[in-house]
């Protein structure tokens, strides 16, 4: 199955060899043409100011909503997240994000005492701890009424789901455990 990877900018490669580990095809994403033959999407951690610019000036970013807007999944991971969300606070002014999912996030909430940590986390379907890498993570604000939280860290909601968008706080492609890509690619099918 071949699955795309933004690829404009940030930590894409760990995710495609994630996928890859896991049997699928992956395609990094840098063109309209690049997006037509991927069945879902992942959208790595990085800076989301830069990869909005990034999408805009390629002309990607109206191929990514139209094939959002038609149910392709998708999984963002940091920076990722904050692209799918439909509030970002503490954003740029022009920075866009594709409003996937029901959530309000805040850019880089975690403070700069703690721009990066990791965790162990408790998640929704699995089965022993995940460790979870951090680093300079959005907040999540307000989940939506349709989302759903999968894992939370003291109390905030760190991996949610709507439909087929999911997204995470952190960066579950910088670990050996690849279980979080395993049930994005399930759900995919
Ligand atoms: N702070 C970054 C941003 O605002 C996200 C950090 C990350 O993806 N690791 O986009």
């Amino acid at each position: 199955m071949r699955v795309g990877v933004l690829a404009v900018q940030g930590a894409f490669a760990r995710h495609g060899a994630a996928l890859a580990e896991l049997g699928a095809e992956p395609c990094f994403v840098r063109t309209p043409a690049d997006l037509a033959g991927v069945r879902a999407l992942v959208m790595p951690g990085g800076e989301s100011t830069a990869m909005s610019r990034l999408l805009l000036t390629s002309g990607l970013f109206d191929a990514v909503q139209e094939r959002l807007d038609a149910g392709m999944p998708v999984f963002g991971t940091c920076a990722g997240m904050i692209l799918l969300a439909g509030e970002v606070l503490d954003g740029r002014p022009d920075q866009r994000s594709f409003a996937a999912i029901d959530l309000t996030v805040r850019r880089n909430g975690y403070g700069r005492q703690v721009d990066s940590f990791e965790q162990d986390l408790t998640v929704a379907g699995l089965d022993s701890p995940f460790h979870a890498v951090f680093i300079r993570a959005p907040v999540v604000i307000r989940v939506g009424p349709q989302a759903e939280v999968l894992a939370e860290h003291e109390g905030v909601p760190v991996l949610v789901r709507q439909g087929g968008v999911t997204v995470a706080s952190f960066h579950p492609e910088l670990t050996e455990d690849h279980r979080l890509h395993a049930q994005f690619l399930q759900e995919v099918g």
